[in-house]
């Protein structure tokens, strides 16, 4: 059986000085992790426990949805990405190195290519379909800002699940087989968590949810409609078209051009005409592979450049340098305007129906009042180009959004043919015909998942798991260990525990009982059986739940049979089908 004095726990008082939240404090002092390097970690015995919990969840999970393990390399050889051209997009993030031989190769930071490489020379017939291939690997990624211990690692292990299917339809049927998976996963780790509708980014496709555990230190922001089920990342947030009505009354005035000297930013001219930054309008100019085009925004709004790239079909866009801006406005960069520009402009929904606009002049020092559409510019299209904010409206019924933050634990991705196209991955049809198979994908980090379990679950003596991936299922502290028959007791109820498959530590040391229920406190056991001497003396032991701080008294004749019915009706309540 389990004793904490052959189990290895350094437990520290002090949190890492680095750690910025309570998951990684925790994971430091519990002893479960250990930095080896920036973003770089090792996993000791009580971390590694918990990890297998999360992976066993995930397994059984994906099985139980019929995708098959595999296992794939952690290296892969550059033609692959180029293949795809993923080689020359993904910048500094993709570790890249040369073998002795001075070939080219990447440390895979997901298996996209890999998987498509097999599966274009495994599958020939539509009969092979569909198929879900996962594996549980390790990943890197040389992200630009390491930081929450594991949450945001470099190394780290993912996952990854790849579907193959015939055509669209049965590849949505793969889709949401997954997302159901994920849904049981998460419940399942005891995590409070929401799928939102997601950018898909750089492994690109049509459709994507993330699975985002609620917590106010993490580094995604949620927007969800306060009255339907619509819920996305900001990135993503559609947002319902306002409905401007000028105030009754309010008619085009003449335009006037107004020195500004020196004023180049919004909130410079928000102060210096002394009108609310929402009254004024941001000409923003863009290059893209569509051309450079000029985006307007209220003052108080952002240009989504991915909803811009949606806009204008475009595959990217950013920002015009100085050099584009000055030629484009042909004054210096700071007052552009929709006056006079010779590149198409498109405008954000918030501005339709806006009369006697502020805006640049296109001309050091100056800018105009009193614009509007039409009588002095032409507006290409009105279109959903900016990042949603408080106040707006939910696109689907039109009720307000609310924000909360997130991190995110899983991703799902329609692939389309994406990288089947790219890789000419193709299979025979029922006629005979060569077509390209249709992809998803499918991720989930296992670090991260488990440290917000931890960022959900904790207080300030420590963690407080969840049954279903605790470290241990029950602690025994018997408080004084020269007490022969006493220490007996511990051994044989810790026994007669783990007869009933129960997970359980027996802190056998020779330490004080407040430094016991410190170390217990703090890896968050979810039950705790205390042998004093008092109560022991009467037969009973107490039983003590982490989560609540409540206390039961049962006779130790008892206990085995209380404490397996507490482990089985927690573990039970995590289940999905409950
Ligand atoms: P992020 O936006 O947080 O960088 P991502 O969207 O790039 O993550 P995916 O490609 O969707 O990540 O990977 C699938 C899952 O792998 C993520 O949902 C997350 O749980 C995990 N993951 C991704 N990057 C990291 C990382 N640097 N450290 C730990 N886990 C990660
Ligand atoms: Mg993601």
């Amino acid at each position: 059986s389990m004793r904490i004095s052959q189990f290895y726990l350094p437990t520290l008082r002090e949190d890492p000085a680095e750690a910025e939240i309570a998951s990684h404090k925790m994971m430091f002092r519990t002893g479960m992790i250990r930095k080896v390097s920036s973003g770089i970690y090792a996993f000791l015995p009580l971390g590694w426990r918990v990890f297998r919990k999360v992976e066993n969840i995930i397994r059984e999970e994906m099985n139980r949805a019929g995708a098959h393990e595999v296992y794939m390399p952690a290296i892969h050889p550059a033609e692959l990405w180029q293949e795809t051209g993923r080689w020359y997009e993904y910048g500094k993030e993709l570790l890249r190195m040369n073998d002795r031989h001075d070939r080219p190769y990447c440390f895979g930071p997901t298996h996209e290519e890999v998987i498509t490489d097999l599966a274009r020379k495994e599958i020939r017939s539509y009969r092979q379909m569909p198929l879900n291939l996962y594996q549980i690997q390790v990943k890197f990624r040389d992200e630009i800002r390491p930081r929450f211990g594991v949450m945001r690692a470099r190394e780290f292990i993912m996952k990854d699940a790849y579907s193959f299917d015939v055509d669209e339809k049965a590849s949505d049927v793969a889709y949401w087989k997954m997302y159901t998976a994920y849904e049981r996963i998460f419940t399942r780790c005891g995590l409070d968590f929401r799928p939102v509708e997601a950018e898909s980014g750089l492994i690109g496709g049509s459709f994507s949810h993330e699975f985002m555990a609620l917590a106010s230190t993490g580094e995604e922001t949620i927007a969800s409609c306060t009255s339907c089920d619509y819920a996305a990342n900001v990135k993503k947030a559609e947002i319902a078209v306002a409905d401007n009505q000028p105030a009754a009354g309010e008619k085009q005035k003449p335009m006037q051009k107004v020195a500004t000297p020196e004023i180049k930013t919004i909130e410079a001219l928000s102060d210096f005409l002394k009108v609310s930054a929402r009254d004024l309008v941001k000409t923003l100019i863009f290059e893209s592979d569509k051309g450079v085009v000029a985006a307007l925004v209220r003052g108080d709004h952002e240009v989504n450049e991915i909803k811009l790239m949606t806009t204008l079909d475009a595959s990217h866009a950013e920002l015009a340098s100085d050099d584009v801006v000055e030629k484009i406005t042909d004054s210096p960069k700071g007052f552009a305007g929709p006056i006079g520009l010779k590149v198409p402009i498109i405008a954000d929904h918030a501005l339709k129906g806006l009369v006697n606009l502020v805006t640049g002049a296109n001309e050091k020092d100056a800018h105009l009042v009193n614009v509007n559409f039409e009588r002095d510019f032409h507006v290409e299209r009105f279109a959903d180009i900016r990042m949603v904010v408080q106040g707006d409206r939910c696109p689907r019924c039109g009720s307000l959004f609310r924000f909360d933050r997130g991190i995110e634990v899983g991703q799902v991705f329609k692939l389309g043919k994406k990288y089947s196209e790219a890789m000419n991955a193709t299979y025979l049809d029922d006629q005979g015909a060569e077509k390209p198979m249709v992809m998803g994908c499918y991720g989930i980090g296992l670090a991260r998942t488990m440290a917000a379990v931890i960022e959900q679950n904790h207080d300030d003596d420590g963690v407080i798991f969840p049954m279903s991936v605790a470290p241990f299922h029950v602690i025994v502290v018997p408080v004084n260990d020269q007490n022969t028959a006493l220490m007996e007791t511990a051994h044989r109820v810790t026994e007669d525990l783990e007869k009933q498959d129960i997970e359980v530590l027996l802190d056998d040391r020779a330490e004080r009982p407040g430094v016991k229920f410190k170390d217990a406190d703090l890896i968050g056991v979810p039950l705790r059986v205390t042998l004093g001497e008092k109560h022991f003396g009467r037969g009973k032991l107490e039983i003590f739940r982490r989560k609540t701080g409540e206390t039961i008294l049962v006779k130790i004749d008892e206990a085995v049979k209380t404490l397996a019915g507490m482990v089985e009706d927690e573990l039970a309540s995590h289940m999905p089908d409950k």
